[in-house]
């Protein structure tokens, strides 16, 4: 097996003649003596010539066969012993997934609606300021990776395999194309079909679904020797297994309170809070394609990190071709998070510009204990309703915003509940508002034309991971001292984004059946 790199200019799709003779050449045989080839990675250069970079995997005849990823069986588990999941987003999904594959049976429990349902409260959210706090772009089938921009990769270098995710995505109805792009999406427009559909499979393999069912209460019941939990639902089911898989986002705060009141194990974690940035998507396209941007192309991103007081500001969930959406799960707080479809193809680029929050950046928080991060970030949300009394996004010019100025008016925006002119150098935390400032410029060093006044910044965005921890076990994975309760996924504070979650899910069902 050799592993080798070719380029092809962006328009043009090798064919499996090409690659093949490249193999060969690479192999140092003739085409016939090329017992295999794969493409393994494929990653866009606009360095100069603009180019496709294929990283080929290639056997000769004679050589071991190249690695190929085989999903395990899904079997049958309607009679198996259950699992508890509660919460259907990307953690629970796949640790439902990997009990089938387990030969346990998942039942989940889902707060939200199904995603078709769940449409029309998203629609009421954006079109009318409507917050249904149980069904909103955090809550309901698929959690908040369904309708997102779907990107699938992750900065996170933690074990576990993220080709299960993959292969699983592309086996539900994704493009095969996710498995090689070096930064594979799947958009908000495929994303509920998908979702449906590992729905469907866990129920035809006898697992259960339940909508709507919000969970309450956990009870340890403890007889002899064997231990159960009871999950208690809102309206009054309860669910009863050896094992609960608590997979519910960073959005259920009422899971935290629920932990603080039995005195269960959580901790403050840092997290990272700032606001969105929105820049015309032809601007994007023409620096990062040093001016040769071509409509057939895709809508460029950016990813930028800058070390300000030793702390890290960063581009975070950059959504090419994408719109901004209200993302708050409740009343009285304004939040924003970005996504786009398949085509990637509205005329704005946004991505969140954030820095990293630890307790000790914000003094008089301490009194709320493991609570000292939440109640920062919820303060600044509401802080951002109170200016607008809605949801419209306080916002401010790029340059005006270093320059403490109000802006006078402001672009366009693709955030449909509206944006206020607002003084966002007062409104973040001053040591937001400072790291921030002297962030814009410098991206610029690295992205020139990235510091401009026609670029609107929104504010809040703040759920960018959960600011509190669900203390684990690192052996057992289950809670300290709570053996049986699994934590997991973005919630429980042990990961961040769609496949770091699933992942997490996948590691943590596998620890559940053990
Ligand atoms: C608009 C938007 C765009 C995003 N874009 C991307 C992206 O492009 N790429 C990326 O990697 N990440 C993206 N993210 C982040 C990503 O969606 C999350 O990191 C990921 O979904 C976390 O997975 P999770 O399963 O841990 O939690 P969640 O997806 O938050 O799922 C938790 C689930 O639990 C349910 N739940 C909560 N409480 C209860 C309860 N008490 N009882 C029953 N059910 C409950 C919720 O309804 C929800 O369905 C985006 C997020 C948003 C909001």
């Amino acid at each position: 097996m050799k592993e080798f790199d070719i380029s092809f200019p962006i328009n043009h799709v090798p064919s499996k003649e090409e690659i093949e003779a490249s193999a060969a050449r690479a192999l140092g045989v003739k085409r016939d003596k090329v017992a295999d080839v794969q493409i393994l990675r494929r990653s866009l250069d606009a360095r100069g010539e603009i180019l496709y970079r294929y990283r080929i995997g290639a056997a000769a005849q004679g050589d071991d066969p190249l690695d190929r990823y085989v999903l395990p069986e899904y079997k049958y588990v309607a009679s198996a012993e259950p699992v508890i999941v509660v919460g259907g987003g990307p953690a629970g999904m796949f640790a439902s997934l990997r009990l089938l594959m387990e030969g346990r049976k998942p039942i989940v429990l889902e707060r939200g609606k199904n995603v078709h349902e769940r449409k029309v409260d998203i629609a009421n959210l954006s079109q009318r300021g409507i917050v249904n706090p149980e069904s909103n772009y955090c809550f309901g089938e698929g959690g908040a990776g369904t309708f997102s921009d779907g990107k699938l990769f992750t900065r996170s270098n933690k074990r576990g395999d993220i080709r299960e995710v993959l292969h699983q995505l592309v086996n539900f109805g994704a493009d095969r194309t996710i498995l090689t792009d070096a930064h594979p999406h799947i958009g908000s427009d495929r994303l509920p079909g998908i979702v449906e559909n590992i729905r469907n499979c866990i129920l035809e393999h006898g697992g259960e679904y339940h909508f709507s069912e919000k969970l309450i209460d956990l009870i340890r019941i403890e007889d002899g020797r064997s231990v159960q939990w009871k999950a208690v639902c809102e309206g009054g089911a309860t669910y009863t297994a050896k094992s609960v898989i608590l997979a519910t986002g960073h959005s259920a705060w009422d899971i935290y309170e629920l932990f603080a009141r039995k005195g269960w194990p959580l901790e403050a974690k840092g997290f990272a809070l700032g606001v969105r940035a929105e820049h015309p998507q032809s601007l994007v396209n023409r620096i990062q394609y040093h001016g040769k941007y071509q409509p057939w192309m895709p809508a460029a991103e950016y990813s930028l990190v800058e070390q300000v007081d030793g702390r890290g500001v960063f581009s975070f969930c950059m959504c090419p071709g994408g719109i901004l959406v209200p993302s708050a799960t409740s009343d009285g707080h304004v939040v924003l998070n970005g996504m786009s479809n398949s085509q990637r193809n509205s005329q704005w680029a946004n991505a969140g510009i954030v820095c990293s929050v630890e307790p000790g950046d914000i003094p008089g928080y301490e009194r709320y204990g493991v609570f000292s991060l939440l109640e920062f970030q919820s303060d600044v949300e509401r802080r951002m309703f109170d200016f607008s009394s809605s949801l419209k996004a306080p916002a401010q010019r790029m340059q005006d915003f270093c320059r403490k100025r109000l802006s006078a008016n402001l672009p366009k925006s693709s955030y449909h509940p509206g944006t206020v002119s607002a003084p966002l150098n007062e409104l973040l935390p001053e040591f937001v508002y400072g790291r921030l400032r002297a962030a814009f410029p410098a991206f610029d060093r690295k992205m020139k034309g990235f510091y401009t006044n026609d670029a609107l910044l929104l504010a809040t965005e703040s759920r960018t991971s959960s600011p509190v921890r669900i203390v684990r076990d690192s052996e057992t994975m289950s809670a300290v001292g709570l053996p049986g309760l699994y934590p997991c996924g973005e919630g429980a504070g042990y990961s961040g984004g769609i496949v770091s979650s699933a992942v997490d899910g996948i590691l943590v069902a596998t620890a559940a059946t053990l």
